[in-house]
């Protein structure tokens, strides 16, 4: 324990040495960017941005910012990935487990004289050249609020702003965490920030049509009580035509709908991409590592939330899944 504690004291001097070093920085989130790795990208750029240093913020896909995090402070700093720097100083990962979650915008790690990862994934293959990854951190933002401390940055209203939204959507609402969440929740709105506002906009704003998109999706949801060594899977599917005219927020949310089934200790959804293929949430609740088997149909994640994209026919995607869960 004392050892992992030194190994991320001296990770967290190191990043902080870099970041301050910085002539010029591009933060790079992953794709399909949830408010943690946006929230991380957003305060970043703003420290960057307040100190005169040139910055850029990007992910790779889709090609425009959640609608739900479209208030962060620090917007601005976005560019499209086609307008990223090929060359910069210091280009900095914010939640990416891995080079992949990247998606078009790896190549540029190669044109950075520095790279540094920021991370909370267990599963993190430490593919830059200096590495922040806190494995026991609730979320990314919550890694960056040290890394902060430790380099004299004031927490003020925007910042503390991008910080909670990573915060309170990786800890499920605080569901889990743990008391370092609250102790850092409490920080962040002492700035003035509107806890239950930012969480409202992230969470629980959704149009109407969600509500028919839930019917038939979850109407295809299926419990297998044998799978995953006896624990149970539920699996549910996402076709595309049940969410036109809807936005990625309104399909993220189905998982935390299947994932509460009582009879099942691992839950999927299986959500058909643009291009035909499919992207699989998983969430476990004790006994299943869905890192592990996340990893093993090749994604990653972290215990008790992970995924991974899959091919071919929805039958083949279930039949592989339950091969590998056991
Ligand atoms: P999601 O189900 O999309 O909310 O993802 C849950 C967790 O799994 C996230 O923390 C991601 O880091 C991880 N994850 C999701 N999809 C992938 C993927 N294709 N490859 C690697 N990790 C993934
Ligand atoms: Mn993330
Ligand atoms: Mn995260």
């Amino acid at each position: 324990m004392d050892r992992v504690h030194d190994r991320l004291a001296d990770e967290r001097d190191a990043a902080v040495a870099r970041l301050d070093a910085a002539a010029s920085v591009t933060v790079l989130c992953h794709v399909h960017p949830d408010a943690d790795t946006i929230g991380s990208g957003l305060a970043l750029g703003t420290i960057f941005e307040r100190r005169g240093t040139p910055v850029q913020v990007s992910f790779a896909e889709p090609g425009a910012l959640p609608e739900s995090m479209e208030d962060l402070p620090g917007r601005h700093l976005l560019v499209d990935p086609a307008d990223v720097a090929d060359t910069v100083d210091l280009l900095v990962t914010v939640d990416c487990g891995s080079a992949a979650r990247l998606g078009s915008l790896a190549g540029r790690l190669a044109g950075a004289a520095h790279t540094l990862v920021v991370d909370h994934h267990p599963s993190n293959t430490r593919f830059g050249d200096s590495h922040l990854v806190d494995a026991d951190a609730v979320s990314t933002t919550a890694v960056l609020s040290e890394v902060f401390d430790r380099w004299g940055v004031e927490m003020d209203r925007d910042l503390a702003h991008c910080l909670y939204a990573g915060l309170v959507t990786d800890t499920g609402s605080f569901r889990w965490g743990g008391a370092s969440a609250h102790v850092l929740a409490d920080r962040l709105l002492a700035t003035g920030i509107d806890g239950a506002a930012i969480a409202r906009r992230l969470l629980d704003t959704h149009p109407f049509g969600w509500l028919p998109m839930l019917s038939a999706v979850l109407g295809t949801a299926q419990l297998v009580p044998g799978a995953a060594g006896g624990g149970g899977l539920v699996y549910a599917f996402v076709r595309r035509e049940n969410t036109l005219g809807l936005r990625p927020e309104e399909v993220e949310s189905v998982i935390d709908i299947v994932r509460t089934t009582a009879e099942a200790e691992v839950a999927a959804v299986v959500k058909e991409a643009r291009d035909g293929s499919w992207s699989v949430s998983l969430r476990s609740k004790n006994s299943v590592d869905v890192a592990d088997v996340a990893t093993r149909l090749g994604g990653g994640g972290h215990r008790f939330a992970a995924g991974y994209t899959a091919t071919g026919a929805s039958d083949q995607v279930i039949a592989r899944l339950l091969e590998t869960l056991g």
